[in-house]
């Protein structure tokens, strides 16, 4: 891409990510009286996990308090959570769950929340679309298919961001009283997942290119339940078929007999240990295909007593998957990042102007998330860190030399990727080869043999992709999301590695127990041009 004018854009509140936490912080901003600009890399409200979402909302429910709320919560992040956003999570989750309700949205009562989700398999697409429509009938500017390659910072404030359009390479400076990341999670760095392609942590590097800590890295999701077919793939499936299913591998054993998985349920309570079983049974040859095999064959019956799926909902999984007449191919899936940007209670990031919300954050989930938490968190903290950014934006004067200041990054990041030296052909076989390499070797189960060689091969890649140059924007998008994907796995690796022991769904088997010394957060931040532990903080100690 050659050098290009850099177009200015003003808003009050720029709101980067267009999912469950940009869409919702986008509307309170404009109810506050301000203008956000809302802008994505996706179509607006399209393409992000929200939209993949099965809907379901964790809160308390008139049988299930706060107080179990917050305890299943903190039980599930191992003490690692920090409980003050937990507590405000708990607090603030059910009056705007209810706004969904008011919206005309169709709900279902669960015993720990609520579950948007009509006659579809998912609820994601409909959370989106009623929010994006409210989002333009407040008249809310939006701009799609725009990549944010940097936060512009000076003077120890974030002022705005530089990025360009996917489709013509116009460059554009975003200029802002107040920036919120609403960018979600990294799911996609690996080559099993079930999040959407550009779901590459984008704003973890983002935040790290602005001298930002990332905490918590290494804890990364898995969901066992993950359809391996050759259709529907990285569909998931509800977590009470594992209840109901048999899961065998191609000897016919029975894996939850063979691993003592007892709890139920046990996709949502034994999620890690599911899928730990599954990666053994994989590795050691013992798939079908290299997938597991769930057996739901004359269990309607049981389907229909245990609830939590509609008649719809069965006959849709029916029709797509056949389960009542064969087995289901299964695998585990990389779902969901812990970790991220250390928040405050206000949504407030360490550096002035930068708000955080959704799953670019860290801190909430700990060592692993309540399953229904996320799109909670994402509507929660969305609303606080817009409120915040609101007041911020009031109260702090605008840079003067903005324009400037896009334009020296756009000379360090985009200009010199434009060069015409090179084709960016290969960007696609290294984003594979790089997946591959964290989910054999900094996946589900890790050790530290296979975490030091994944940090060479990425290290390797990161160095590779620095050769890599094109005029097109399009071979340009691509280069700068795999430069994320390889940096934020280095953020992840070099967490893992620091983690001598196994806690939430972070398993290494060489230290396969949960130590007590490690009630820490590791810390990672770019020094240069790569990131590196910074710090090993200790949890700090909190009163019951
Ligand atoms: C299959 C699946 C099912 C799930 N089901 C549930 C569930 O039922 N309940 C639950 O609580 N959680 C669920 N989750 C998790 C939950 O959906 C996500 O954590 C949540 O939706 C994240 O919302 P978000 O707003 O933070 O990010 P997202 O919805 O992922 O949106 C991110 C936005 O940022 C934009 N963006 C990213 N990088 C850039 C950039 N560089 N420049 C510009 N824009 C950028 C994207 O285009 C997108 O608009 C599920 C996840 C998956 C994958």
């Amino acid at each position: 891409m050659k050098e290009s004018p850099i177009h200015v854009i003003d808003s009050d509140v720029l709101i980067i990510g267009s999912g469950i936490a940009g869409l919702r912080a986008a509307l309170e901003v404009t109810r506050k009286g301000k203008r956000p600009l809302l802008i994505s890399k996706s179509v607006t409200g399209k393409s992000n996990n929200t939209t993949r979402s099965g809907g379901a909302f964790t809160c308390s429910t008139p049988q299930w308090s706060p107080d179990n709320h917050l305890r299943e919560t903190l039980e599930a992040g191992r003490m690692l959570n920090d409980r003050s956003l937990v507590e405000r999570l708990v607090t603030r989750a059910p009056s705007l769950i209810q706004e969904f309700v008011d919206m005309g949205m169709f709900a279902t009562q669960r015993k720990t929340g609520v579950s948007f989700r009509r006659s579809t398999l998912l609820g994601g697409p409909e959370i989106t679309s009623t929010l994006t429509r409210k989002c333009l009938e407040a008249g809310i500017q939006t701009m799609e298919r725009i990549l944010v390659t940097d936060l512009i910072v000076s003077d120890g404030r974030c002022h705005g961001a530089l990025g360009f359009d996917k489709r013509t390479g116009e460059v554009y400076g975003f200029h802002s009283g107040a920036i919120l990341l609403a960018t979600g999670g990294a799911g996609a760095i690996y080559s099993q997942h079930d999040n959407v392609p550009g779901a590459v942590g984008d704003g973890y590097v983002l935040a790290m290119r602005a001298g930002l800590e990332l905490i918590d890295m290494e804890f990364v999701q898995f969901y066992p339940l993950v359809f391996s077919g050759s259709r529907n793939r990285s569909m998931i499936l509800p977590a009470v078929f594992a209840d109901i299913g048999i899961i065998r591998n191609r000897f016919g054993e029975d894996l939850k007999m063979k691993y003592n998985l007892h709890e139920r349920p046990i996709a949502i309570m034994s999620r890690d240990r599911l899928s730990q079983a599954f990666f053994k049974e994989i590795a050691a040859g013992n798939g079908v295909n290299g997938a597991m095999l769930l057996d739901m064959r004359g269990s309607e019956e049981r389907l229909i007593d245990l609830g939590g799926l509609t008649t719809e909902s069965r006959e849709l999984f029916r029709r797509k998957f056949s389960y009542d007449s064969k087995p289901i191919m299964i695998t585990p899936a990389s779902h969901f990042t812990m970790g991220g940007i250390p928040i405050d209670l206000f949504g407030r990031t360490a550096l002035g102007g930068l708000f955080a919300a959704g799953e670019v954050a860290g801190g909430i989930h700990g060592a692993n998330r309540m399953g229904g938490n996320a799109l909670s968190e994402g509507l929660v903290f969305g609303v606080i860190g817009a409120r915040s950014a609101v007041e911020y934006a009031d109260s702090e004067s605008r840079s003067a030399d903005f324009q400037d200041l896009c334009r020296m990054a756009a000379e360090k990041r985009v200009t010199p990727l434009g060069g015409e030296s090179q084709t960016s052909s290969n960007v696609p076989l290294l984003m594979r080869e790089l997946r591959d390499i964290l989910w054999k070797r900094i996946g589900i189960v890790r050790n530290e043999l296979s975490l030091k060689e994944g940090l060479e091969k990425i290290d390797d890649i990161l160095e590779r992709l620095s050769t890599q140059r094109s005029v097109i924007s399009g071979d340009l998008y691509r280069i700068m999301e795999c430069i994320s994907a390889a940096l934020t796995s280095r953020a992840v690796a070099i967490s893992a590695l620091e983690r001598t022991e196994s806690r939430g769904a972070h398993f290494r088997d060489d230290f396969p127990e949960e130590n007590d010394q490690w009630l820490k957060h590791v810390h990672v931040k770019m020094v240069g041009e790569v990131p590196r532990v910074s710090r090993i903080i200790p949890v700090p100690d909190v009163e019951e």
